[in-house]
């Protein structure tokens, strides 16, 4: 079921959980800004999770309250996280679904990572 991206922080979401080492992972990734893993249903050859440290419902939430060094430290993670795995070349796709149009799910701000094979114009 897609959330409310208003609602306050749910602390007991699956994504915080996981932040507190609740719930196993398959981490690829983790710096003072952001923990990036392998999602648990992949949607494409390659499709990671990144997320930020710090508690913050939705894209929404993180771009209107989040400090600009906790804002620069995450986007710079997800390209780190994609350069690492060999992306760049021939590509991939980010994407971050916002409330009950965009699907979102988990109510833990979370930019996914696509690649692996020619993805076409868009995700459905
Ligand atoms: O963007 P949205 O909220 O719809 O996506 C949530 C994503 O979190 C899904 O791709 C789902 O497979 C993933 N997920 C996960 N591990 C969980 C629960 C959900 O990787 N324990």
């Amino acid at each position: 079921m897609p959330i409310d991206p208003t609602q306050s922080y749910d602390d007991q979401n699956i994504f915080a959980k996981i932040l507190r080492g609740e719930i196993p992972s398959r981490t690829v990734f983790e710096n003072e800004h952001a923990l990036a893993f392998h999602d648990i249903a992949p949607q494409a050859p390659y499709h990671v999770l990144v997320i930020p440290k710090g508690a913050y419902v939705s894209w929404d939430d993180f771009s209107a309250r989040a400090e600009d060094a906790e804002i620069a430290g995450f986007v710079r993670a997800v390209g780190e996280v994609a350069r690492a795995a060999g992306l760049v070349e021939p590509g991939y796709r980010l994407l971050a679904n916002v409330g009950h149009d965009g699907h979102q799910e988990v109510p833990h701000l979370h930019v996914h990572i696509f690649a692996g094979r020619a993805l076409g114009p868009m995700l459905a």
